[in-house]
């Protein structure tokens, strides 16, 4: 029920979600001698019993290669896998199941348009753009392709509070853009982009459009008809799936112009040494024995976030994220970075002159898991003239106590360095 969910009234949807903390098992343990504080969601989730269990299962009793074989168990692993895909195109809205990659990430999703789609169509005189916020996996991948085509990498500023120049980005939408790709959240900062909005802008001017949404899926309800983009990428583990897992939602006839990105098994129809012909989509873009376990534990995860309810997580989180906000602004020598308008559950910081590392240190004696370091996003740090931030990331299995814990530990540093 994932696209229907029902809402409740606020206060019992609170209650609710707090219950769901007892699904997740990685949550009730000691670390260092304290009860854990996970607080290092935006770098991975951690899993339900649901997801565990489902892998499990199918490691025990349907473990078999997928597409291949008559035998039971392998048409066993291949309607498994096949009912996540199914799964993860109702999660996202999308049109068809042709549509629906299964990846192993959403760096490989981002490195697959930039090489199928990007390449083939950019050269000398192009641009690609994107924007200060980006993720190195949405950078990265593009630097390689301007190097291979000779297009040029275009970069849209972001404000003092993280949040991208609109005013520039629309005015760098020219049209010798090939690509721009943003994304949906910051994973450094939280900021929540206005990706319907810039999406629109770009489509007006026939400029192809990629959101990076691995920050986005595990907080908010995502529809790719509704934001109009052509390639949406997201990992399975940020959303309390297996890691190895993901997803590149593309444009069918994107997808279908597009070379395949590697070569293989299972992504043919015919191969013979004069000619190959390739398999129909999405099948074309998955050379090679997928993570089938990974993808059947996705798709338990997709039937795990519809049942606690996508809108129900994203009210939840606001209030916790607002907490933890005037939490850590109480805390004297705190300096908060990314305090955009929207925003999801993330904040970055540093207090007083203490190294983030020696922070990160410091509280995880206290059982306090939290980030440390530049997040794989240099240029925001280079942006705010920083070497890194702490950064404090909640999902929904997270509550007011956690974020007790995180500011006694921080307490705790403060006065071990006074
Ligand atoms: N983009 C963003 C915004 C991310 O936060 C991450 C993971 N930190 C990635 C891309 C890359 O995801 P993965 O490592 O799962 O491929």
């Amino acid at each position: 029920m994932s696209r229907a969910e029902v809402q409740l009234p606020v206060a019992d949807a609170a209650a609710k979600i707090a219950e769901r903390r007892a699904d997740f098992p990685a949550l009730h343990q000691e670390v260092n001698g304290c009860p854990l504080a996970y607080l290092d969601n935006a770098a991975s989730a951690q899993q339900p019993l649901a997801v565990i269990d489902t892998i499990a299962n199918y490691q025990r009793r349907d473990h078999a290669n997928v597409h291949r074989g008559v035998h039971t168990l392998s048409q066993r692993a291949t309607e498994a896998y096949e009912g996540s895909r199914d799964k993860l195109r109702d999660f996202i809205g999308a049109q068809s199941r042709s549509e629906i990659v299964l990846t192993s990430g959403t760096t490989e999703s981002i490195n697959l348009v930039a090489q199928s789609f990007v390449r083939p169509r950019a050269g000398a005189g192009d641009k690609i753009l994107i924007t200060y916020l980006e993720h190195h996996a949405n950078i990265v991948p593009w630097q390689i392709v301007c190097e291979q085509t000779g297009a040029e990498l275009t970069v849209a500023p972001i404000d003092d509070r993280g949040q991208v120049d609109l005013e520039r980005l629309y005015a760098m939408m020219t049209e010798d853009v090939r690509m721009l790709a943003v994304g949906h959240v910051s994973n450094a900062l939280g900021t929540i982009n206005p990706v319907e909005d810039i999406t629109a802008v770009a489509r007006d001017r026939d400029i192809p459009v990629l959101i990076d949404g691995a920050q986005a899926t595990p907080h908010m309800q995502v529809d790719v008809s509704d934001l109009g983009c052509d390639f949406y990428a997201f990992s399975g583990h940020k959303m309390f799936g297996p890691t190895g897992t993901g997803v590149l939602y593309g444009r069918e006839a994107l997808l279908e112009a597009m070379p395949p990105y590697q070569g293989g098994g299972d992504m043919i129809l015919e191969v013979r040494f004069d000619k190959t012909t390739y398999n129909e989509l999405p099948y074309k873009f998955e050379a090679g024995t997928p993570n089938i376990a990974g993808v059947v534990g996705l798709g338990a995860a997709v039937d795990y976030l519809g049942e606690v309810g996508m809108e129900n997580i994203g009210a939840y989180e606001q209030e916790l994220l607002a907490y933890m906000t005037r939490r850590l602004s109480e805390i004297d020598g705190i300096r908060l970075y990314g305090t955009a308008e929207r925003k999801a559950s993330v904040q970055s910081f540093l207090l007083d002159d203490i190294h983030p590392h020696d922070l990160g240190t410091i509280v995880d004696h206290k059982g306090v898991a939290v980030r440390s370091g530049h997040h794989c996003a240099m240029p925001v740090m280079q942006h705010f003239c920083i070497p890194g931030t702490l950064r404090a990331s909640l999902a929904f299995y997270n509550n007011h106590a956690d974020v007790d814990r995180l500011v006694e530990a921080l307490l705790a540093a403060k006065a071990l360095f006074a």
